[in-house]
């Protein structure tokens, strides 16, 4: 076998560089008629064909045939004349002498544990008036929950059925109640009520990390195996390959027909480990070496996927809209975004905006990696934000700590537990960080949040600098305050509004799902923090001020000052032709972090009070003030001016 540098050396070759494939047909592709299954591997001598009707690995082969190489192209290739939906198959690929079995990475259909790909004819899979499933309309804010799928119907209080309970399924209720008493709403209600527009499920795509065999393991999923399977477990049978299609789908249709619309989250910078069916078809072709072979890792799980090569790019091209045509996904969350290349996200944009509309679907991602990654290529990094396109956002670290503390380092502070020399960074926070010189080039890009699925929860984090509970619930109040009245896109870890707790957990991927799960009993306790929330998210959407997400939106932002503990700005909140569709032509937001309350000048004129840290209802019957205002110890307050 060649080494990880030879084969570097052999892919860097003039003459390989031609060995590309355009067509949009690999992978088993099933009109009914006939099959058509492709593999593109230029470097294999040889490549056979196994069929199943099992998916089970060990299961006894059916029949079994070469395939036909296209010498040209690379491409590997068997037509069958009748339609083997549903039948099982996998490669055995020999290169350089040595034959390994392997899964087709252009699968869309697999097996339990998804070790052998299916050949699915989806008009046979699609559930019931799939063709009418669409999207709700895009609104002008987006509003975007994180939500695991097993974690959000796992918690029997939730009052699912034992069959839906941690599966795509559960998605399809959405008349579950806590403790099944028809009173507090759980599940999809729960969140429709709340007012948010996105759901961006956690990986759905098929991992490795859990036994589909076994449903009491739990992971986060960000491992994974066949980037266009869907996830094996959270299916009521994982180990017939078309069941997990259709109740994606159904999941899909029932998050549609409740008002969101769906962001998938995906990994396209690392798969799972190298016996993955990449390596195992090209050989260091799919992955990042060093010089001296050794496998690059800046994803900090072991490889990083090669996204500058033309395959590889067409691979995570192909995927993308493939998620989008056939799912009919609304949006896209790469994780360590910073690991891949900066032409490959704006390609992706173009062919997304090319089918969909222009920003129609919506991409961002973490602009960072675990380390550093083996390539010279330009990266889609925070640094390089310039030159990705106006419709690509990132993850917002800095404003994100800014408001709560260093998600790194546990007893870091931030504005709202106390950190020195916050304030005026707030203000540029505010304006979604369009100051000086800024390459963000609009609101959109930035995706304002206080907890993700990573580190701590908000509640957790804050319990390590603040032990009274009653002083944490104010800062943890204002926090949130703070980064729903940021220009940007406002994101929340699910089980945000009932006080998430993981025990202080900061890395709970593979903790049980007892840890993860969404602890419906908490919303009981916690209805007033749900209704803060909710007053807030429905104030926003009202407010175009804050919701502009045009290259001109900081400029609404105005009379900054910051004095001790506190800071304050007003915001033009006409639109942009200076008509005011909102009630309010300005606003005044003041936020006080000092734990006293401190007092500022509303000047002469009379403003309506709409939302502070006691109420984001007020705005329903608002009571009018001037002169002198008290602002609450770590609270804050807004204000509105009529037309
Ligand atoms: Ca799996």
């Amino acid at each position: 076998m060649k080494t990880a540098k030879e084969w570097e050396e052999l892919y860097s070759d003039d003459d390989f560089k031609k060995k590309v494939y355009t067509g949009d047909d690999l992978g088993a592709i099933c009109d009914g008629g006939g099959t058509s299954i492709k593999l593109w591997s230029p470097v294999a001598e040889k490549v056979e064909i196994n069929f199943y009707k099992d998916g089970e690995l060990g299961t006894r082969r059916y029949w079994s045939q070469p395939m036909e190489l296209d010498y040209q192209t690379g491409v590997w290739s068997v037509y069958v004349r009748e339609s083997l939906h549903g039948m099982y198959y996998d490669f055995a690929v020999t290169i350089d002498g040595v034959t390994n079995l392997t899964g087709d990475p252009y699968a869309r259909a697999a097996g339990i544990n998804g070790a052998r790909s299916m050949v699915i004819d989806m008009r046979k899979v699609n559930p019931e008036d799939w063709w009418q499933d669409k999207a709700p309309a895009p609104t002008a804010e987006t509003v975007i929950d994180e939500l695991h799928v097993k974690e959000f119907s796992w918690d029997p209080r939730g009052g699912w059925s034992e069959e839906a309970r941690g599966k795509y399924l559960a998605f399809t209720h959405n008349d579950t109640t806590l403790d099944n008493k028809g009173e507090l709403p759980t599940g999809l209600t729960y969140l429709k009520n709340l007012g948010i527009t996105h759901v961006q499920l956690m990986p759905i795509y098929d991992y490795g990390s859990v036994d589909e065999n076994d449903d009491t393991q739990f992971n986060w999923g960000y491992d994974p195996v066949n980037y266009n399977v869907p996830e094996g477990s959270y299916s009521s049978d994982p180990h017939h390959g078309e069941v997990r299609v259709r109740e994606l789908k159904q999941a899909i249709q029932a998050l549609h027909q409740n008002g969101f619309r769906v962001i998938m989250d995906v990994v396209y910078n690392h798969t799972w480990n190298l016996d993955h069916a990449f390596q195992k078809t090209m050989p260091y072709y799919y992955y990042r070496t060093w010089e001296d072979g050794s496998l690059s890792n800046g994803s900090g799980c072991g490889n990083d996927v090669a996204s500058e090569r033309p395959m590889v790019h067409k691979y995570i091209v192909d995927s993308v809209l493939y998620w989008a045509r056939e799912y009919h996904i609304d949006g896209f969350r790469f994780d360590l975004m910073g690991l891949l290349d900066v032409d490959l996200m704006n390609d992706i944009r173009a062919k997304l905006d090319d089918k969909y509309g222009k920003g129609e679907k919506l991409m961002y991602g973490e602009p960072w990696a675990a380390d550093k990654t083996a390539t010279t290529i330009d990266l889609a990094h925070k640094g390089n934000i310039g030159k990705l396109d106006t419709n690509i956002g990132m993850f917002c670290d800095d404003t994100r700590d800014l408001i709560k503390g260093s998600a790194g380092d546990k007893k870091a502070t931030g504005f709202v537990n106390g950190a020195p020399r916050t304030e005026r960074r707030l203000l540029d926070a505010v304006k979604a960080w369009r100051v000086n010189g800024s390459p963000i080039k609009t609101p959109g890009q930035i995706i304002n949040y206080v907890s993700a699925h990573d580190n701590q929860t908000l509640w957790d984090k804050l319990s390590e600098t603040t032990p009274d509970e009653t002083q944490r619930m104010r800062q943890y109040r204002l926090a949130v305050a703070i980064y729903m009245t940021c220009q940007g896109r406002p994101f929340m870890l699910s089980g945000s509004t009932f006080c998430r707790t993981k025990d202080g957990d900061d890395n709970s991927h593979n903790a049980p799902i007892e840890l993860n799960r969404l602890d419906w009993g908490a919303i009981s306790d916690n209805t007033g923090l749900y209704r803060y929330y909710q007053g807030l998210i429905e104030l926003r959407k009202m407010l175009p001020g804050l919701t502009d997400k045009s290259g001109t939106a900081h400029e609404d932002i105005y009379n900054e000052w910051a004095a001790a503990d506190m800071v304050g700005y007003m915001v033009d909140n006409t639109d942009s032709d200076d008509s005011c569709t909102s009630p309010w032509t300005d606003l005044i937001i003041v936020y006080n972090r000092n734990p006293n309350e401190q007092e500022f000048d509303l000047g002469e004129d009379e403003w309506e009070r709409l939302a502070d840290d006691y109420d984001t209802y007020r705005w329903k019957a608002p009571e009018k003030f001037s002169g002198k205002y008290k602002v609450a110890g770590t609270g804050w307050v807004m204000f509105g001016a009529r037309k």
